[in-house]
């Protein structure tokens, strides 16, 4: 497995070619030929979905070097969280492909935000554009949010207000406890399923759907290391997988849902008391 992370499409679900070994790597939920499996990343993964959505979710990533990971974000940029990648391993970045096309650490060239000559870069060629150049993934990152495809839906997004947020909660909170008293008369899974998606939409919206599992376990033992709702998002998580797992078995373990409905709606109370 390369180090670039074991999060990729190399090991998801959703490339055809891990449930049928005589297929080519190819992507179910975006419908794209997947050209570098073991470098090719994206929301969808089940690392990141553990209710296995297949509603694309922001853009496709590669992995480039760290070290161009070299400059902060300018202030004035405002990418939602929901379209960062979380954080790469130690020696590899995430960054977004632009119109279906990987970018590359690439040779020397100048930047097209910066105008810095680099021995090392970044690089991309949209089709039809000239290839481009940056001297950092902060930069391919500004110029990408504006430029590509990919950012358009959401330039003019802006986050889920305190108010609408409670709302949104309350009114989850409120279906999960009917469902809890139709799963004790009726069992009905596909109802379940649709009520935790809402709860998945609500914490991609938040932008946390892009924190790793493997992440959420470590800040979960140590939840003083985070403030305000990171503790209680990351708990979500977690529900939601022990949930969306339970609800993928053959047989559904009743007791066991109820269990995580029950945890869900507890966090749930806490963030809207926060
Ligand atoms: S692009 Fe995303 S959903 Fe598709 S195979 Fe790769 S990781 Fe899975
Ligand atoms: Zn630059």
């Amino acid at each position: 497995m390369p180090n670039g992370g074991s999060d990729c499409c190399g090991t998801c679900i959703f490339n055809k070619a891990n449930r049928d070994k005589g297929q080519e790597p190819f992507c179910e939920v975006r419908n794209f030929k997947i050209e570098d499996p073991y470098w090719t990343y994206c929301n969808n993964h089940p690392r990141r979905n553990p209710l296995l959505v297949r509603t694309p979710r922001g853009p496709v990533w590669t992995a480039i070097f760290a070290e161009l990971d070299s400059k902060p974000f300018s202030k004035e940029l405002q990418i939602p969280p929901n379209l960062l990648p979380p954080k790469g391993d130690a020696m590899y970045v995430r960054v977004p492909f632009c119109g279906g096309i990987r970018p590359y650490q690439d040779g020397t060239g100048v930047c097209t935000i910066c105008g810095e000559e680099c021995m090392y870069t970044v690089s991309v060629e949209p089709l039809n554009h000239d290839k481009k150049f940056f001297c950092s993934t902060a930069h391919y990152f500004e110029w990408w949010f504006n430029f590509c495809p990919e950012a358009t839906m959401y330039r003019e997004e802006r986050p889920i207000n305190a108010d609408s947020l409670k709302k949104r909660l309350e009114e989850i909170s409120k279906s999960l406890s009917d469902a809890e008293a139709e799963l004790r008369t009726e069992g009905d899974k596909q109802r379940i399923v649709e009520l935790l998606l809402k709860v998945d939409d609500l914490l991609f919206d938040l932008g946390y759907g892009g924190v790793d599992l493997i992440h959420a376990a470590i800040y979960t033992e140590n939840p003083e290391l985070n403030e305000g709702f990171s503790p209680f998002i990351l708990r979500l998580q977690i529900d939601l997988s022990r949930a969306g797992n339970l609800l993928q078995q053959d047989i559904l373990d009743i007791e066991s849902v109820l269990t995580c409905l029950y945890d869900i709606r507890d966090v749930l109370k806490k963030i809207s008391s926060k």
